[in-house]
């Protein structure tokens, strides 16, 4: 059995910079408490690393971010998440006088200033991208009135509500390069006028085109990463539409690359999302070697 490894894996950068200034925001604040607002990054197990060194996570799934932020008392010491986060949490975490360690990644701030850009010249904006997405809602909270979530997975209907014959659209930056052709496809028949901008980040866009080149005849695909990381979920989708004989498992812990079955399988895929770590990736690999030297 050949194990063929997907490149790049493991952490992308702006996981390394989060995980990184949630560390500095403990070191910096040793005896206070340290906040995160949102998932840091998705990875469950660096969440459970961080919370057992004292970090607090809130989790927007538990109540809403705004809320859980109104709740802190003033002068607390926070970190916002990787993905982003409303602009009203920035104008709230202010207002409270914290002390702020903005983790959102740089693309991520990039599409935000790009939205901003077209509101402030009077444009409405199209956004791509996933309903409740910690990045989506950012986004839409840039301001809902003029910015418009078009989710490919759903069926959408806010085109009713758009006036601008000319809106940009922008997409969240982990979308795969097939929901976003089908979702501009449809996007150029409704609005002719539609200005596009491709904002997915190096890492996605890298993983996914590496994924993609990856041969017909792969029996298996193990991809690495939490059901709640778009990107992860992305190259999943990827790997069944593109590779459809391919048996595709995504895996989070080592228990559950139990269930891969091997046996008979001649050429073995393993790929990763941005947020897995490099020592789970080497482990799977390791795992993987195991069992073709066993079974030679
Ligand atoms: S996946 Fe892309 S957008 Fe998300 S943190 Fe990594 S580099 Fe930034």
């Amino acid at each position: 059995m050949e194990t063929i490894v997907v490149n790049p894996h493991g952490f992308c950068e702006g996981v390394v910079k989060a995980i990184a200034l949630a560390k500095k925001a403990k070191r910096e604040h040793p005896n206070e408490e340290i906040h995160v607002i949102g998932m840091l990054v998705h990875n469950e197990e660096v969440t459970k690393k961080l919370a057992n060194e004292g970090l607090i996570f809130h989790d927007e799934k538990e109540k809403p971010l705004f809320d859980q932020l109104s709740s802190l008392k003033d002068g607390s010491v926070i970190v916002f998440a990787a993905h982003g986060h409303e602009p009203r949490l920035d104008k709230l975490a202010k207002e409270k006088n914290m002390t702020i360690y903005d983790a959102t990644c740089e693309f991520v701030n990039s599409n935000a200033k790009s939205i901003k850009d077209e509101i402030s010249k009077g444009h409405e904006v199209i956004y791509i991208g996933k309903e409740g997405h910690a990045e989506s809602v950012g986004a839409i909270g840039i301001d809902s009135k003029k910015v418009f979530l078009c989710d490919p997975s759903k069926e959408n209907t806010f085109w009713h509500s758009i006036k601008d014959p000319s809106p940009a659209v922008v997409s969240q930056t982990t979308m795969d390069l097939a929901d976003l052709y089908f979702a501009k496809k449809a996007l150029s028949v409704l609005f002719p006028k539609a200005r596009f901008k491709d904002e997915r980040c190096f890492a996605t866009k890298k993983r996914q085109e590496a994924l993609y080149k990856v041969g017909e005849d792969v029996d298996v695909f193990v991809i690495l990463g939490s059901c709640t990381s778009n990107n992860t979920m992305k190259l999943c989708s990827i790997a069944k539409d593109n590779f459809p004989k391919a048996d595709v498992y995504r895996i989070n812990s080592m228990e559950e690359l139990k269930a891969v079955k091997l046996e008979g399988k001649k050429r073995v895929a393993l790929a990763s999302g941005a947020s897995t770590s490099p020592e789970f990736f080497n482990k799977v690999n390791d795992y993987l070697r195991k069992y073709k030297a066993s079974n030679k």
